[in-house]
Parts: structure tokens; C-alpha cells; sequence
């Protein structure tokens, strides 16, 4: 009887898709599958008061399906909220892909995933994550034009790592001014983890600001290329995060900081590109504040790639991109300002900003 009672209970808490941990109001949620091509994809749209929803697309391994559909599902709200605090008329969506991107990943694959981006009538329009190339942008482009990161050859932006890493750098400057009273980052040791399309152009402006930059990433091979590269040094240890820094960077996956790492961290100021940082966001955002330690939320520093691919919808050229994503410096310091302010981790105090837009909007469009 009580274990009915645990089993009936345990299947409440996981209800499928709007049961989930990370379902958070989303909109719509469409699983695609297509036999021949042996694509399966979930794309998540999370809200779209703003705007069409504008994300991503990341192929990844997952290990189930719960993992890939969590993982839309972190991400899209993500989106919502990067868009909203950059100033954006953007929703957030974004898409998964399960399978592995070196060996899975063919052309008629992606074009068919472009074939259900169509289908949607551009609700949601997609763009790079991890595990894609402009070059899959652009085979994408030619089922739907609902999507932006296509090559410049073909009238897009390009890639928007270069630009994401940017705007990171500009939050991480911003959180130092915040924390150390300076934002000149010469001398300060930053651990940069995952250095792939957007970890790599980060460590290229650490270096040139004279930074002392340590590397750590799973691919052997990016390790020994971007320290040659730079001169940055590769972390050894088995523990990445007990190393003594002044500045960490998670630029690899999510959920970095978490139950089992963030009382090891030994940083003062975290700043990367990584999304959904904080596995807990409300617990380990607190935490966080409680140890004295700066976060710089993710989707505020990390909308250089946004406002790249924007450009692509708004047609605005690359001045303005970089005016836009230089004023993340600006708006991270007033959010760890207002944070501080009114007595709530950096997290909240970013949410809150992105939140009230969102409501402004939504009252505007009930009225009109
Ligand atoms: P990428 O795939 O090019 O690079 C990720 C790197 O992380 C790879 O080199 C990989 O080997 C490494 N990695 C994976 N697991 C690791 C681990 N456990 N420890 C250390 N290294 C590990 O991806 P990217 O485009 O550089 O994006 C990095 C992060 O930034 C992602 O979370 C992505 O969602 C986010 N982001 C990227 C953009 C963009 O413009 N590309 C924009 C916003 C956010």
C-alpha cells in the first residue's frame, strides 16, 4: 500500500513534460522525430510576449530524454530573460538535438530539423549552440528563413562567438570593478573553463589585457592548441575547483556550480559565457552572496551572441552590435548595484529587471 502510495506520488512529480523540475510556464514544447534521418529534437519555446522566440540549437549525448527535454527547457527560459534585459523584442526558445554532433550530424539531418523550425511559421527561430556551425546554419537556411548565424557570405552575421565572448569580457570587467575596485584585469589569475568557440576568443582578450589565464577543457587536443596559442596555462590538478583564482569562467556546460562544487570555489568573481550556470539558481545564487562571492548572471553577459544574430532580423550593422554588447559592462554594474541594494543575490536582481519588461510588454499588448 505505501509503496503505491510513493510510486503514485513519485509519478506526480515527474509528469512528463509540464511535471518537470525546469518546466516554468513555457508556452509550447514540440518533440520532433524523423525516421530516416534518425533526428529526434525537442524545441522548447519558452515565451514569446516580446517577440519571436530566438534561441539556439545544441547537439548533445544525452543520456535520456528527461536530460535533453531539462535542458530545452533551462535554456529556453534562459532565452526569455537574455533577451528581455538586453532590450531585445525577442522571446525565448531554444532547440535540442540528441545525438552526437562529430558523428551523427548530417546534412539531411539538419535540413529536415529546418523543415520543423518552417513548421512553426516562425514562432521560434534558431541559431548556433554547442555542437553547431555556421555552416549548419546555413543548410538550415535552405528549408526555413527562420534562422540567424547563417555564414556572411549568404548575408548573415557569422559566427557570434567572437561577440559572445566579448560581452562576457565586458561582465567580467564590470564584476571586478564591482568586487576588486578596478575593472583592469592585468595580474588577476582567471580560471577559463571550456575553451571551445567562445572560451578561446575570451582567453584571446584575457591575455591581451595581461591577465594570467589558466585553461581547463576536456578535449586534450584544444588544451595544448589555445595554450601554444596564447601562452595560457593548462590546469593539471584533478580538482578545477579548489584552484586559487581571483576570476572564474565557466564557458563549457551548465549547472557548474552546484551542491558539490560551490564550497570549494575559491574565485571572487564568477563571470563566463556557460548558460544556467547555478544548478539551484535561487540556493546556490544565495550561497553565492553569502560567501562574499560576485556572480555576474550568465544571461546578461553572455547576450553577445544575441545581439549578433539580431542584427540579422533588426538589419543594424556591426557598430551597433558593438555598442550594444559593450553595454553589458553597464548593465552588470548596475545590476550588482541594485542587488546589493536591495538585499538579493545578483540572480534575482537581473530576473527582475528582465521580468518587469516582459510585464510592461504584456500589459501594452492586452491594451492595444
Ligand atoms: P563549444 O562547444 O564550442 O565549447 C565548449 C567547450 O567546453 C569544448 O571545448 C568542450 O570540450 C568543453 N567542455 C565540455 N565539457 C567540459 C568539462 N566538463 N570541463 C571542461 N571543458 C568541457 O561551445 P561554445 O559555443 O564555446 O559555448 C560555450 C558555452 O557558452 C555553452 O554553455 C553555450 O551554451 C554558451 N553560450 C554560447 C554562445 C555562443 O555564441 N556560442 C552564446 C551564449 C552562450
Amino acid at each position: 500500500m505505501t509503496s503505491e502510495v510513493i510510486k503514485v506520488n513519485e509519478l506526480k512529480n515527474t509528469d512528463p513534460v509540464f511535471g518537470q523540475f525546469s518546466y516554468d510556464g513555457h508556452e509550447q514544447i514540440v518533440f520532433c522525430n524523423d525516421k530516416d534521418t534518425g533526428l529526434k529534437a525537442i524545441i522548447g519555446i519558452h515565451n514569446t510576449v516580446l517577440g519571436p522566440a530566438l534561441g539556439g540549437t545544441r547537439m548533445w549525448q544525452y543520456n535520456n530524454e528527461w536530460e535533453a527535454l531539462n535542458d530545452v527547457l533551462r535554456l529556453s527560459r534562459g532565452m526569455t530573460f537574455k533577451s528581455a534585459i538586453t532590450g531585445l523584442n525577442l522571446g525565448g526558445g531554444k532547440a535540442v538535438i540528441i545525438g552526437d554532433a562529430k558523428t551523427q550530424k548530417t546534412p539531411e539531418l539538419m535540413k529536415r530539423f529546418g523543415e520543423f523550425v518552417h513548421s512553426l511559421g516562425g514562432k521560434y527561430i534558431t541559431a548556433e549552440d554547442v555542437g553547431m556551425e555556421t555552416s549548419d546554419m546555413d543548410l538550415v537556411r535552405d528549408v526555413t528563413p527562420y534562422v540567424t548565424g547563417i555564414s556572411e557570405s549568404r548575408g548573415g552575421s557569422g559566427n557570434p562567438s567572437p561577440i559572445t565572448a566579448y560581452g562576457v569580457f565586458m561582465g567580467m570587467k564590470a564584476a571586478a570593478k564591482y568586487k576588486f575596485g578596478s575593472d583592469v584585469l592585468e595580474e588577476k589569475n582567471v580560471l577559463v573553463q571550456g575553451i571551445g568557440h567562445v572560451g578561446e576568443s575570451l582567453v584571446e582578450h584575457l591575455i591581451n589585457e595581461g591577465a594570467k589565464v589558466i585553461i581547463s577543457d576536456i578535449n586534450e587536443e584544444r588544451l595544448q592548441t589555445v595554450s601554444k596559442k596564447y601562452g595560457a596555462s593548462i590546469y593539471r590538478g584533478n580538482d578545477v575547483y579548489s584552484e586559487k583564482v581571483d576570476i572564474y569562467a565557466p564557458c563549457a556546460l551548465g549547472a557548474t556550480i552546484n551542491d558539490e562544487t560551490i564550497n570549494k570555489i575559491q574565485a571572487k568573481v564568477i563571470a563566463g559565457a556557460a548558460n544556467n550556470q547555478l544548478a539551484e539558481e535561487i540556493k546556490h545564487g544565495k550561497i553565492l552572496r553569502d560567501k562574499g562571492i560576485v556572480y555576474a548572471p550568465d544571461f546578461l553577459i553572455n547576450a553577445g551572441g544575441i545581439i549578433n544574430v539580431y542584427a540579422e532580423l533588426e538589419g543594424y550593422g556591426k557598430t551597433e552590435i558593438m555598442r550594444k554588447t559593450e553595454n553589458i559592462y553597464n548593465t552588470t554594474l548596475k545590476i550588482l548595484n541594485s542587488a546589493d541594494e536591495n538585499n538579493i543575490t545578483t540572480q534575482q536582481a537581473a530576473l527582475k529587471v528582465a521580468q518587469e519588461r516582459i510585464e510592461i510588454r504584456k500589459k501594452e499588448n492586452l491594451n492595444s
